[in-house]
């Protein structure tokens, strides 16, 4: 189905054609892709370590996350209007997009493969607790998960519990410890 911007289909055909009368090499394209994917959650990683480590940033993060986000530079096409929901021993939030892959790029860069996929985007919905497994995600049965839609209208940024053991630790530290899927749900943080 299609992006709600039709961008990726069109970045794609653009590719082709590119390739196809050899003006670029695709080896060079899937590396600019790759830093893409790269890049993009560790602005998110670093959103999600201030919120750690800074009480009114935190404040600030879950009341209006977009102009959060912004304040440490990350914004634009596909972060316009961005909620941060954060997980709690209760609660563990988990993101999908039902209708097709909407994704805060400026946070997380290209969305996985895998996010696109219908089987993703219907199990998260059915059986978030068997997908989350599928992931290697155990959770205690007391926490609850919330499902979140994200639309065009809304992305989603999951901020994920700090982990023990990292107590006075500075926020470049911590925000190594925070990989992409702990940001959508599907992945729990590093402890060290
Ligand atoms: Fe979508």
């Amino acid at each position: 189905m299609a992006d709600d911007t039709g961008t990726p289909q069109r970045v794609e055909a653009l590719e082709t054609i590119l390739v196809e009368k050899g003006y670029v090499e695709p080896a060079a394209l899937d590396a600019i892709a790759e830093i893409y994917e790269d890049v993009g959650p560790k602005n998110g990683a670093k959103v999600v370590a201030r919120c750690w480590v800074d009480a009114a940033y935190r404040e600030r993060l879950l009341t209006d996350a977009t102009s959060a986000i912004a304040e440490l530079g990350f914004g634009g096409r596909q972060g316009e209007h961005m909620v941060a929901v954060e997980n709690t021993p209760e609660v563990h939030h988990l993101i999908v997009c039902t209708l097709c892959s909407c994704y805060p790029w400026p946070v997380l860069g290209l969305p996985p493969a895998w996010y696109k996929s219908p089987a993703y985007r219907s199990r998260a919905v059915i059986d978030p607790r068997g997908l989350l497994a599928d992931f290697g995600v155990t959770l205690a049965e007391s926490q609850r998960i919330e499902v979140h839609d994200s639309t065009a209208e809304i992305r989603y940024l999951v901020v994920p519990m700090r982990p023990p053991g990292t107590e006075g630790w500075l926020e470049d530290k911590l925000a190594e410890l925070v990989a992409r899927d702990s940001m959508i749900g599907t992945g729990l943080p590093r402890v060290p």
